[in-house]
């Protein structure tokens, strides 16, 4: 068994940097400096948290190129796209630094007891287990409001990005959090198990894939502690034959290609009605051609390799299986090592793997539908939740689909994005539970009723 994590750059397979793993001993450590820190950190001023939170803005605005350039080097990412979601990570903090104080005031509920109210207290120390896609957004937008809600946090980040996951830790003690706040455990899955049956840690957060959330969502059961599980997604883009294609086509192009697909709510199927559907066709390729590939350090590069060799090899097959069964390759489907080139399928049907299974790359599953009706039936027909979007000039008539969309998010004449200030997370095999705005604010903290009497 190795005894160290080694990253590698995807983009070129140079070595990166190894860790060695975190013992038994230290991670037991790292617990109970949590459960320590955690006594009086629950007891700070919000005031106190939020000036804190403000340092952190400051630190990352500070070491922004730094970072950027280690997510691209840990996972391929466009430079450009590290440097736009660093500035997320600090857009989100603001978000907090204006909001939290109100967020956690008491709830006051008129009852008949003199006085009634809610109040919001934090459970403790909590586990993130997260993914490489988004390496420091997909850790902010978890730790920046279960923090300022007055909980310490336990990060196991995806093994690929473990130079990411020792900077962030580094960031919240260089903005003066205390130490125990915010703790990376350098240490494989494997670990997850026993530390969620560990009495220090109160809760657990994952993002990641349905097969990682099944098994953390029954750690969890057996042990009796709250989950919230952010998980995969093949999100339907429904294209109307009203819909403004010279406005919105570059959006739908960004929503299925940026990060290089590798986004749990980019737009996987795109279901286009049969009157708009050539017009269509012709300007997304036209739209995917116009695609720069390259060294992901290039601030030219607009789409980049895969963050691993496997995840393209997956990829590949899923397309082969698609063809196998009746899709048409319209353009794209090379493979060279991790790179993908951005690939456009047709005539795609429910049985494909490109249709029922979660892509995690470039590319694009085209299906022709009849009708409107039609259309928001096939976007329906997934065993994921997490977004539907549609293009229509008739917002009024989309708006009416509202309650037909099973999904965690409805966007029109947008791509599916997520915003701190709106709720984000899935349904069905997508994950339960929410991050962002207010209800992530809450996600982990206890809701306590009280009842006063004189
Ligand atoms: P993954 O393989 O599930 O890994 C995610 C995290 O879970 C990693 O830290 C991984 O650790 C850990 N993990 C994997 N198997 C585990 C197990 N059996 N028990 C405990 N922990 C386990 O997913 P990924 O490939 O990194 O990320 C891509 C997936 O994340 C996609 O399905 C994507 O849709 C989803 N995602 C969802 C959202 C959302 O908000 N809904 C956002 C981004 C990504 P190791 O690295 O050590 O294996």
């Amino acid at each position: 068994m190795s005894t160290t994590i080694d990253t590698k750059n995807p983009y070129n397979g140079d070595a990166l940097k190894s860790y060695p793993l975190d013992s038994e001993n230290a991670i037991q450590k790292k617990l109970d400096t949590a459960e320590a820190t955690f006594k009086s950190w629950k007891t700070y001023d919000i005031e106190d948290r939020i000036d804190l939170l403000k340092n952190l803005a400051d630190t990352l605005h500070q070491s922004k190129n730094r970072l950027s350039t280690l997510m691209t080097q840990e996972m391929g990412k466009p430079i450009l796209e590290s440097k736009a979601e660093i500035e997320k990570c600090i857009f989100l903090i603001d978000f907090y630094v204006k909001n939290s104080d109100q967020f956690l005031q008491d709830d006051l509920i008129e009852t008949d007891a003199k006085e009634s109210f809610i109040s919001y207290d934090p459970l403790g120390c909590i586990l993130a287990v997260m993914p490489w896609n988004f390496p420091f957004w997909q850790v902010m937008r978890f730790a920046i409001p279960t923090l300022t809600a007055g909980n310490v946090a336990l990060l196991k980040h995806a093994s690929n990005v473990t130079g990411c996951a020792v900077a962030i830790e580094k960031l919240f003690l260089e903005a003066g959090f205390p130490e125990g706040c915010f703790q990376t455990l350098i240490t494989d899955h494997q670990s997850v198990e026993s530390l969620i049956a560990n009495p220090i840690v109160k809760a657990v957060s994952l993002t990641g894939s349905e097969k990682a959330g099944r098994k953390i969502a029954e750690l969890a059961g057996k042990n009796l502690k709250p989950s919230l599980l952010e998980l995969g997604g093949n999100n339907a883009c429904i294209v109307l034959e009203d819909a403004d294609l010279e406005k919105h086509i570059e959006t739908m192009v960004k929503a299925r290609m940026q990060n290089a697909g590798q986004s749990c709510i980019a737009a996987k199927r795109f279901i286009v009605v049969d009157r708009i559907y050539d017009e269509f066709l012709e300007k997304f390729t036209a739209q995917v051609k116009t695609l720069t590939s390259g060294d992901p350090m290039d601030e030219d590069t607009t789409l980049s390799c895969l963050a691993r060799e496997d995840l393209a090899e997956t990829l590949k097959e899923q397309i082969e299986k698609s063809v196998a069964l009746g899709a048409q390759v319209a353009y794209g489907d090379q493979k060279d090592g991790a790179f993908y080139q951005p690939t456009i399928l047709t005539e795609v049907t429910p049985e494909m793997p490109v249709f029922k299974e979660e892509t995690f790359g470039p590319v694009a599953a085209i299906i022709k539908v009849e009708t409107e009706d039609e259309a928001y039936e096939m976007a329906s027909n997934s065993q994921f939740g997490l977004g539907t979007m549609v293009f229509t000039a008739d917002h009024e008539a989309a708006i009416d689909r509202i309650s037909d969309i099973e999904d965690g998010g409805f966007f029109i004449n947008e791509m599916v994005k997520s915003d701190p200030r709106l709720p984000f997370g899935g349904t069905k095999i997508s994950g339960y539970g929410r991050e962002l705005s207010k209800e992530g604010m809450l996600a982990f903290v206890n809701t306590k009723t009280v009842y006063i009497n004189h």
